[in-house]
């Protein structure tokens, strides 16, 4: 067993036992416990452990460290050996003389449960091209008042939780967070290998309630976001062909995009992603004649009192329906009720999809926009008219087989992290969480 001493600490700084310290921690009386031991290949001074644990490396030392318990916090402060010389940070010509030196403070992880600072007098370097500049040091990237480890760690807790709760876990201001997030998003995305992008899904998600859009653009094969833009327009996908373009991808090669029947989508990737079969997401054609069918319903509501809060009964499938709406349509679809015909040809147009080839469908699709022009239904006439309009692009799933159910999925993902979180209705923070969410980014943390 090791013996176990104690020594008083000095105000602000370690005391060194002669024995040198294994492991000690502060009480609240301000003294040290340590527990010392004998072993005496094991002597170290603090300033040669922090050297270590910090991975400091010549011409950089510690030289020294102050403690202060009473305010939970530890100093450690590092310098460089007088006559050393640095790279330019600019052209990187190497072995540049020192002109004179700016005092810089970074945070850095937390020691137990005090909060940990780095300080250094930094120096400013003379380049024979460039001028006087300001060096880069290993540890921290330069304009950050916090290390590279500590960035680390706090991209690692952004990426689980909220960037509010994170950033009260670090005990920093969410705003000096939200600077991190950006900072390792940003660079990602810019050194994003878009080569292989050949199938999209493009989709739009509410960045606040009401009219403001971001649209997202997924990778079907790599199952991740590509690209986050503002708005739902048709300039929308030339920006996403840009992007992709910048990133090592080629609009040419993109062979299917599942988008909705919406004009804007529809020119986008007509325009821009010209080799781009279109099929349009299945559950958005059948979210479509579902309206039509509640149209109907609320037309009709007025004859019929028994509709009167039925609408899930009839645009929802019948097995997500609850007993009671199970019981509601077990009354009414029997009926002469125009809701229930509408309903029917609902069930039909869904069949379509249940069909073993395109040409089979080919035949259902006719046979059904024949039905619901002629049943005096205007809701359902009209819905016909468009089904006939995209037959093409709603027929092209028999041979693309793809949905927005994926997009669909990282939609809520991202829709559940806004609405747990305080500052997600920015657009801009939004595209970052989005990113950091689905886009498999390579964020290159330090480690
Ligand atoms: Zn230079």
């Amino acid at each position: 067993m090791a013996p176990t001493g104690r020594a008083a600490v000095k105000d602000g700084a370690f005391q060194r036992h002669p024995k040198g310290l294994s492991l000690m921690a502060a009480r609240h009386d301000g003294t040290l416990r340590a527990r010392i031991k004998p072993a005496p290949r094991c002597r170290m001074r603090d300033n040669d452990l922090f050297r270590l644990a910090l991975g400091v490396a010549s011409p950089w030392f510690v030289a020294s460290s102050a403690f202060d318990a009473a305010n939970k916090r530890l100093d450690i402060k590092l310098d460089f050996k007088a006559g050393a010389r640095f790279d330019c940070p600019e052209c990187k010509a190497a072995g540049c003389p020192v002109h004179d030196t700016v005092e810089k403070t970074w945070r850095h992880l937390d020691f137990f449960q005090h909060q940990a600072f780095l300080t250094a007098r930094t120096p400013r370097i003379t380049c024979a091209k460039c001028g006087v500049r300001l060096v880069t040091v290993p540890w921290a990237r330069p304009g950050s008042g916090f290390t590279l480890l500590f960035e680390g760690m706090a991209m690692a807790l952004a990426m689980h939780m909220p960037v509010a709760v994170a950033a009260g876990f670090l005990g920093i201001e969410d705003k000096r967070l939200w600077r991190i997030v950006f900072h390792y998003v940003d660079a990602a995305v810019a050194r994003m290998d878009l080569s292989g992008v050949k199938r999209v899904a493009i989709d739009e998600t509410a960045a606040k309630r009401g009219h403001d859009y971001i649209t997202l653009v997924v990778d079907m094969d790599g199952r991740r976001v590509v690209f986050v833009a503002d708005g739902r327009s048709a300039d929308t996908v030339r920006q996403f062909a840009d992007h992709l373009e910048e990133r090592g991808g080629d609009a040419s090669r993109i062979k299917q995009a599942s988008i909705d029947m919406s004009p804007a989508f529809i020119a986008g990737v007509t325009d821009n992603l010209t080799e781009a079969e279109i099929t349009f997401d299945r559950f958005h054609v059948m979210k479509l004649i579902g309206d039509a069918v509640d149209e109907v319903r609320r037309a009709e509501v007025k004859a019929r009192p028994e509709l009167k809060g039925t609408r899930y009964v009839w645009t929802k499938n019948e097995a997500n329906l609850t007993v009671r709406q199970s019981a509601v349509l077990d009354t009414l679809a029997s009926t002469n009720l125009k809701t229930a015909r509408a309903w029917r040809m609902r069930l039909a147009f869904q069949d379509i999809y249940a069909q073993p080839s395109r040409g089979w469908a080919e035949m259902f699709f006719d046979k059904w926009t024949g039905w619901a022009r002629r049943s005096r239904l205007e809701p359902m006439k009209a819905v016909a008219r468009t089904m006939q309009k995209h037959s093409e692009g709603i027929l092209a799933w028999f041979d693309s087989r793809i949905s927005n159910g994926l997009i669909e999925g990282i939609n809520s993902i991202v829709q559940a992290a806004k609405a747990k979180a305080r500052g997600y209705r920015n657009r801009d923070t939004l595209k970052r969480i989005t990113y950091l969410i689905a886009g498999r980014l390579d964020l290159r943390l330090p480690t």
